[in-house]
């Protein structure tokens, strides 16, 4: 799927996508595991554990203090980088061109989910875009994706009162039959009250309404606790005998929005339909039950999982002058949800990506390593963009230096986490990372150990430094998997902040002589 395009309007892009082939392999479009794991590895389900990792971290720095010089690291001298830091920077700041491919990529391409035309067209725009900047060896992976369609759907409420309830099926549902289902819905304030409701909740649509906390924001530490019914509501309820289940959207704040997400099947004796509803009406229906007013109503979806398809991961680079053959990863993920536009989640972080490789060319500085851009293709619905990479790239991954990914909204950039598969490791990029960006001007950034992202997760096995380019979360959830993940919720110059962050980052991992977490990283060069 690699085409060599000449600059192409995006309608244009979106009738070639139109006719990119389907790929008629009888694969399961999506592997119950794959989800699983998806859901224990998103950054905001690890958040939570980030103050452990950090205490965690204290303690490993001064155990680090006290090993014998000769495997301490070379004292740190990064400073001959401060200027080019600075023009880095600086360009960011006045540079636009982040912004115009996220206008293009939310306007003009859209929702972007897994198997969907709009994902193929996204995945042409963005190579026509990177050949336009000018990057070498632009390409298109090919990686085979599932597809399901949402159709339509609803959920009215019959008795108290008659009134249709904002919502949205949750990602590879089943459908419900033509005529919906109708039932009782019985709410739950998690999975004990389940258990409590024992053979109550057999025939019935149970609702898990349990609100996410708001527990340290700033890194969406709440999202974990909460998520984890999204995903396995519909198990949960099916082993109780429920024939549907839905849940509270995954938000702090609401203003009636339904919230989507990927839910999975693994254990469930039979797949019943699941999805999300509004706050508010979680919270009314569970008033309800409080005071003893049965509530009735009928769900209505149209969900159908179909046979997989053909997207790509799309790869660009500023190739390295002295060691071309080692890589720093600068990543997002190309894929959305197929209501709002995908904007935060993640078009900022594919934007943030393609714009930093975009400034360190446009200022002429190329590193010693390769900085290679990889646009991960449905992160959503499985990873299965970052699961064929490690395949495809495979002989190449003990040369990639480190994979940055940014898939936590583009709000003010707060630093990085870090994770390695060795804790002195860990501890010793964190270090680094910390002098890196404390290069950026005019910004409060720190490094630390914690999560790097689903995408390059999959990195972790061969060994790679995985970095999470962390802003602030405080209102990441607000419109996460809505209709209102839009391009207006995007700040520019906070957007631009991003862009600098990762410019900085990647062109000092890519130019230093040590590897990032390496004894002698930080060697003086
Ligand atoms: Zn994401």
């Amino acid at each position: 799927m690699s085409i060599s395009l000449p600059i192409l309007s995006t309608q244009a892009l979106r009738s070639r996508a139109a006719r990119l082939p389907s790929m008629s392999a009888g694969l399961r479009s999506m592997s119950a595991t794959a989800l699983a794991r998806t859901a224990t590895t998103n950054p905001r389900a690890l958040a939570s554990r980030f103050l452990g990792n950090r205490r965690l971290l204290v303690v490993a720095v001064a155990c680090f203090a006290a090993l014998p010089s000769s495997l301490a690291a070379a004292p740190v001298d990064l400073s001959s980088y401060a200027d080019r830091a600075a023009r880095i920077a600086k360009a960011a700041a006045e540079d636009d061109g982040g912004w115009r491919k996220l206008v293009e990529l939310c306007d003009d391409v859209g929702p972007r989910l897994s198997g969907s035309d709009n994902l193929a067209c996204a995945v042409e725009w963005a190579q026509a875009t990177m050949r336009r900047d000018g990057h070498e060896n632009v390409r298109a992976d090919p990686v085979t994706v599932p597809r399901w369609t949402r159709g339509a759907e609803s959920l009215r409420i019959l008795t108290p009162r008659e009134i249709d309830i904002p919502m949205l099926g949750l990602g590879g549902s089943i459908g419900t039959p033509a005529d919906g289902i109708e039932a009782e819905i019985v709410s739950v304030a998690g999975d004990e009250g389940l258990t409590a409701l024992g053979d109550g909740a057999r025939g019935k649509i149970v609702l898990f309404n349990v609100p996410m906390s708001r527990e340290n924001e700033r890194f969406g530490a709440g999202y974990g606790p909460a998520v984890r019914y999204r995903g396995a509501g519909a198990t949960m309820a099916a082993r109780s005998g429920a024939v549907a289940a839905l849940i509270r959207s995954v938000t702090t704040r609401t203003l009636q929005s339904p919230h989507t997400g990927a839910m999975s099947y693994a254990g469930a004796p039979e797949q019943i339909p699941a999805a999300a509803i509004s706050v508010e009406a979680a919270e009314m229906i569970a008033r309800w039950n409080e005071r003893g007013i049965p509530v009735r109503g009928v769900l209505k979806m149209n969900a159908q999982s179909h046979p997989p398809v053909q997207s790509a991961n799309v790869l660009g680079e500023l190739i390295g002058s002295e060691k071309p053959d080692e890589i720093v990863v600068i990543s997002g993920h190309l894929d959305s949800w197929d209501v709002g536009q995908g904007a935060s989640d993640d078009g900022g972080g594919v934007v943030t990506a393609m714009e930093a490789l975009t400034l360190l060319r446009k200022l002429d500085l190329r590193p010693r390593r390769t900085i290679r851009v990889v646009l991960w293709t449905n992160e959503e619905f499985g990873l299965s963009g970052a699961r064929r990479y490690v395949i495809d790239h495979k002989d190449e991954m003990e040369r990639h230096v480190a994979a940055i990914e940014s898939d936590g909204g583009v709000a003010e950039p707060i630093g990085f986490g870090v994770r390695t598969n060795d804790a002195d490791r860990t501890n010793r990029a964190a270090e680094t990372l910390k002098r890196i960006v404390a290069l950026v001007p005019g910004m409060k950034l720190d490094a630390y150990s914690g999560y790097g992202g689903a995408d390059i997760s999959r990195m972790h096995d061969f060994g790679v430094a995985q970095l999470g380019l962390d802003a602030d979360m405080t209102h990441y959830f607000d419109v996460h998997h809505t209709h209102a993940d839009t391009v207006d919720k995007i700040d520019q110059a906070e957007l631009q902040r991003n862009v600098a962050v990762m410019a900085v980052t990647a062109y000092i991992l890519a130019d230093m002589p040590g590897r990032l977490g390496d004894i002698d990283a930080d060697a003086t060069p």
